[in-house]
């Protein structure tokens, strides 16, 4: 089994930055208010994530561990099924296999928490431990038993740089979640919980005051379903695509098509070869988009691909004409 979870480890784990989302993912999943990451090393040394969600409990730590049978595909007829219920359960147990690994919990009303221990796959027993209401998990010495991987891990300040892009992905879509970042034992970013979706101050904070000051707003509806986010006026348009961000039900997605759309609607305006910047969320019936393409899940497939690259074109082609208006 460990074998199985460490070959999967290679589907989902690339990097420290991938074990951040997992596990960031489950606190979300888990309805914490407050996320506290703590990295060493780029998170090569240690990623321990702290939330102060649901927890779990100390009887299902070991299930949370082991690869759920669902993710198991019994039959061909099977593999459909498998692109909606998507790859569930494989992310506990494939980091488990490559790192040493602590699960630490307490349910609400549970009177102490849990932990249990992992060493390169290997399953250790439930122990009570003192825990506040949440749920830790302590990734230390990634890849430490599989030298290949290791490797290919680089430079501490790449690998940082790695998960603080994402945390930032990720915070402009969440503003309502509190995350607080330290490295190697200092305070280094913190994103302070905002309430509202969207808010134009986590805006500020993530691209920073030039982008939030020029900024157009949009917000546009039609044939079910919505775009809205901000995006820069062509005058700001940048060398490099390091600006870009699109989600798709608040899910941050990598869509060719979509990325197109966005480009094209910015060469109307003569803005060639220069990158646009924004920020935009696209909301649909869960049932037109398949989330689940790949593992790490950055693409989608949408059932009417065409449509969306329409809508996306014609909502920001509008923006932009005002602006000349
Ligand atoms: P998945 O998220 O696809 O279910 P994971 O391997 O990421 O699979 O997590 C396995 C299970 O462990 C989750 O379904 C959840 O029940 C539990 N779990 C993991 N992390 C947390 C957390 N931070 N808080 C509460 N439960 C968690
Ligand atoms: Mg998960």
């Amino acid at each position: 089994d460990t074998l199985i979870n460490q070959i999967a480890a290679g589907e989902v784990v690339e990097r420290p930055a991938s074990v951040v989302k997992e596990l960031v993912e489950n606190a979300l999943d888990a309805g914490a208010r407050r996320v506290d990451i703590d990295l060493e090393e780029g998170g090569v040394r240690l990623i321990r994530i702290r939330d102060d969600g649901a927890g779990i409990e100390p009887s299902e730590l070991p299930l949370a561990v082991s690869r759920h049978a669902t993710s198991k595909i019994a039959s061909l007829d099977d593999l459909e099924g498998v692109s909606t219920l998507g790859f569930r359960g494989e992310a506990l147990p494939s980091i488990a296999s490559v790192s040493r690994f602590a699960l630490i919990s307490r349910r609400k009303d549970a009177e102490h928490g849990a932990s249990l221990e992992i060493e390169g796959g290997r399953i250790g027993t439930v122990t009570p431990k003192p825990h506040p209401q949440g749920t830790t998990v302590e990734v230390r010495d990634l890849f430490f038993n599989v030298p290949a991987r290791r490797k290919f891990l680089k430079a501490e300040r790449t690998e940082l740089g790695h998960i603080e892009e994402w945390l930032r992905q990720l915070a402009l879509a969440r503003p309502d979640v509190e995350l607080r970042v330290s490295h190697n034992g200092k305070p280094s970013r913190r994103w302070k919980g905002e309430g509202d979706l969207l808010s134009e101050l986590r805006l500020h904070e993530a691209l920073g005051e030039e982008f939030a000051r020029q900024a157009l707003h949009v917000d546009h509806s039609g044939a079910g379903l919505r775009l809205h986010g901000w995006i820069g006026q062509p005058a700001y348009n940048r060398a490099s695509a390091d600006q870009q961000y699109f989600y798709v039900n608040g899910r941050a997605v990598r869509d060719r098509s979509v990325a197109h759309a966005v480009k094209q609607a910015y060469a109307d305006v003569l803005f060639h070869g220069r990158q646009p910047a924004y920020v935009l969320f696209l909301e649909l019936d869960p049932r037109r988009v398949d989330v689940n393409v790949h593992p790490a899940k950055h693409e989608v497939r949408f059932r009417d691909a065409r449509l969306i690259h329409d809508f996306v074109y014609r909502t920001l082609q509008a923006a932009l004409a005002e602006t000349r208006a």
